[in-house]
């Protein structure tokens, strides 16, 4: 039976409609405050280029986290293996922000999807690109397709001015070493990458290379090696979504990444990707209905990689 992804995005935009549920907007970065919590969208992108969307899928919000994917991705391809001497494959089971793993691990963090890791693939990053600011917006504009991604100044702004647990944990990385450049410079470029803004459309094109084998459909360049691009589709799946990359993985089935904009982008190999928004939260600092939404989406079409 053909599957009508247009009825089943509508159905459970309505669906979550009128869930009552609990949970707030990321309020530590007080320039992310300001966003409407009631806010849903969704967008499904295929390869052979169908696309469905629905709800708020056309408003640009801030990816924050989801951007790890982008960053990781730049880096390993330029790095190959090594990258791995510096930060780890394994499931962190501790918040995204946190420190304490990292000093009785040595300033090695668990993976590049917590804030931690992230920070070590932008130090290496510094060390790679001749104007990192510029060479990665490019680099997310190609995989989008689309010139006028940006960065959001006031957003990358406002966090630098209250990011004391980022610096902190970009201090203790430096201390065991595992930073090179200058902290400040490190961290001005985390923050910016963490600003990116997107419409869920957007962000579902631009995941599309990651189920496309590393090749970007945008324009069919070689973006990532096929082994490289299943290494990063399985750290997505074990480690995307924190403490409850488990539960991710569980409920949902798809490799993906959250962001504590309330954003979540997730694939299919070989089919397509997709990706959902609403702002509020739940404890792990993941969207309460972008994951009961992708739940559904994964039940309803049969969708999952397991
Ligand atoms: N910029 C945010 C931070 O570093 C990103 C965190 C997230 O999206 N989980 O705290």
């Amino acid at each position: 039976m053909k599957i009508d992804y247009n009825e089943i995005l509508q159905q459970i935009t309505l669906d979550l409609k009128n869930i009552k549920y609990k949970g707030d907007v990321a309020n530590y970065i007080p320039e992310l405050k300001s966003v409407d919590p009631n806010k849903f969208g969704i967008s499904l992108q295929f390869l052979n280029k169908r696309g469905y969307n629905s709800g708020d899928f056309n408003i640009k919000f801030s990816i924050q986290s989801v951007s790890k994917v982008f960053a990781l991705a730049m880096a390993f391809e330029k790095l190959g293996n090594k990258i791995w001497h510096r930060v780890g494959v394994e499931p962190s089971g501790t918040s995204f922000n946190s420190l304490l793993q990292l000093e009785y691990e040595n300033g090695i963090p668990r993976n590049p999807f917590i804030n931690a890791g992230a920070l070590v693939v932008c130090d290496i990053l510094i060390d790679l690109l001749s104007e990192p600011k510029k060479d990665f917006l490019k680099f997310v504009q190609k995989l989008a397709g689309n010139i006028h991604i940006q960065y959001n100044k006031n957003v990358a702004r406002s966090e630098s001015e209250v990011g004391y647990r980022n610096a902190s944990l970009a201090y203790l990385l430096k201390d065991f070493g595992n930073i090179k450049n200058p902290v400040d410079k490190v961290l001005d470029f985390y923050f910016h990458i963490c600003s990116i803004e997107m419409t869920c459309e957007e962000l579902s094109k631009s995941f599309l290379v990651f189920a496309n084998h590393g090749i970007n459909p945008h324009n069919k360049e070689k973006i990532l090696s096929e082994s490289k691009t299943k290494r990063l589709n399985a750290l997505m799946q074990s480690c995307g979504f924190y403490d409850e990359s488990g539960e991710f993985t569980f409920t949902v089935g798809l490799p993906g990444k959250s962001g504590v904009g309330g954003g979540i982008a997730a694939i299919f190999p070989g089919e397509f990707a997709i990706s959902v928004w609403s702002p509020r939260l739940n404890k792990k600092g993941n969207s309460i209905l972008g994951m009961k939404a992708l739940e559904l989406f994964t039940t309803i079409s049969g969708k999952s990689v397991f």
